[in-house]
């Protein structure tokens, strides 16, 4: 029995879509105004791309639950694509927040909070300095612009899978290791001059990574510890290690990218297998929503950036790095709340349990229908693997997803109250989880492929 087969999923995913637009009537006639103000009615171009049934404007929410304006709930498991998980309502986060804006939201001078943010992430990461963007795509752009600076060679090697931000060097694909052909763009509007200097080698490969350090040229390795943006790849073990040892030795800087790990275990992947990197990149989850990234430094960059300050009162030039918002003390009020409050050791165990048990309810599907895939398992994030064995490069992450499937899943969870992950990532639990929404989950999950099954 093909569970994937179109002829299966067509017609339910009609009458899930049919149900779906009867249930947002004030959603699709906001969308109708907005239309006349923003491209698709939205006011950033990913809010109508994730799905394939339209956005719902949302209302408010408490705990892990949002409201659409037409008053449906839905049990979030996408997590504002984990740049959300604390949850909606009241929370530490939330009220750290009015107190600092009710005092002032922003100076360009330092506040207290961002010595106790950079202490929390020094002591969970072991990255001892810390600077703060306005985005995790914002610190992936200085840390290669610092690397380069740093190595003077201008080359970055990323892994085919990634993502790194809207950034016009990562924005690149294909490209040979040895260097013979260049990474070309994968977005409209970015240059082959901005690609050229990147090359992707395959994930899981410490042969392809040697060969693109082969030549000497190389600024920075830019990788996330696991593939997070094309379902879950997790490192083989001693990848990580090695391609750290190579990197160093070939004289390039290493930069582990944890915008989504650091939402999956305490302190990142980096904090709990005690990994190394020069540079490390965040964003996302631990601004708890409100626009932060950031990124950390071994000593020896810190200083390096200490001393090569962009200044008008020198001639030379030094690294352009900031912007007049990022280190804002909102910001900061907010990431200490989340760092000391919420995202504590025994919150991500307790979330963790609850990935585990997420995982143990798709696996018991899967084994009562007989089906030849098995669930996604790191800490917090799980999801339906749709192959046999979990993938361990970019081209089996493909097979591991299914757009018809997806889209299906989707618009039938929405439909009984659950908000899924988008297509590229897997449920994931939250800080204001409960065991019941993850039951929840696998109850609804059970419901829709039984359907599919007895049609
Ligand atoms: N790095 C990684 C690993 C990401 O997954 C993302 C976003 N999905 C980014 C960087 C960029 O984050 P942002 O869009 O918040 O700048």
């Amino acid at each position: 029995m093909d569970l994937l087969d179109k002829e299966r999923l067509a017609p339910l995913y009609a009458r899930e879509l049919a149900r779906f637009h009867a249930r947002i009537p004030k959603s699709m006639a906001a969308r109708e105004v907005a239309r006349r103000f923003m491209p698709d009615g939205v006011p950033m171009s990913w809010m109508s791309a994730f799905f394939s049934h339209p956005p719902v404007f949302v209302d408010g929410g408490e705990g892990s639950v949002f409201r659409d304006i037409d008053g449906n709930e839905f049990v979030d498991f996408n997590l504002a694509d984990l740049s959300n998980t604390v949850g909606y309502g009241k929370n530490a986060v939330s009220r750290a927040l009015a107190d600092c804006a009710a005092r002032g939201i922003q100076y360009l001078q330092p506040s207290m909070d961002a010595i106790n943010v950079s202490a929390a992430l020094a002591a969970r990461t072991g990255m001892p300095f810390w600077q703060y963007t306005g985005t995790a795509s914002a610190a992936n752009i200085e840390a290669i612009r610092i690397a380069r600076a740093y190595t003077r060679r201008d080359k970055v090697v990323l892994f085919t899978g990634k993502y790194h931000g809207h950034i016009d060097t990562t924005l690149a694909k294909g490209g040979s290791p040895e260097g013979n052909e260049p990474a070309r763009p994968s977005s409209m509007g970015v240059s082959a001059r901005a690609t050229a200097d990147a090359v992707n080698v395959a994930f899981n490969d410490l042969d392809h990574l040697k060969a693109a350090l082969g030549k000497g040229d190389v600024a920075l390795v830019l990788i996330e510890p696991a593939l997070t943006n094309c379902s879950l790849v997790l490192p083989d073990p001693g990848f990580l290690e090695g391609a750290f040892e190579l990197t160093s030795a070939a004289g390039a800087l290493f930069a582990l990218d944890e915008t989504h790990t650091l939402q999956m275990a305490y302190g990142g992947l980096i904090g709990e297998r005690g990994l190394k990197a020069d540079i490390l990149t965040l964003g996302k989850g631990f601004g708890a929503g409100v626009s932060l990234g950031a990124y950390g430094l071994t000593p020896k960059l810190a200083r390096f950036i200490d001393q090569h300050q962009d200044s008008d009162t020198v001639p030379e030039p030094g690294i352009a790095l900031g912007g007049t918002t990022y280190g804002n003390a909102l910001s900061m009020a907010g990431a200490r709340a989340m760092l000391d409050e919420v995202a504590t050791p025994e919150a991500h165990t307790r979330i963790a349990k609850l990935g585990a048990r997420l995982a143990d309810g798709l696996d018991a599907i899967i084994a009562k229908y007989d089906l030849p895939w098995r669930a996604f398992r790191y800490g917090p994030r799980s999801g339906f693997c749709l192959t046999p064995s979990l993938p361990r490069t970019y081209v089996q992450a493909l097979r591991s997803v299914h757009a018809d499937f997806y889209n299906l899943r989707h618009t039938y969870l929405a439909n009984r109250g659950i908000w899924d992950a988008i297509v590229s990532a897997g449920p994931q639990v939250s800080f204001a989880h409960t065991e019941q929404d993850v039951d929840c989950y696998i109850e609804v999950c059970a419901e829709l492929i039984d359907e599919i099954a007895t049609g």
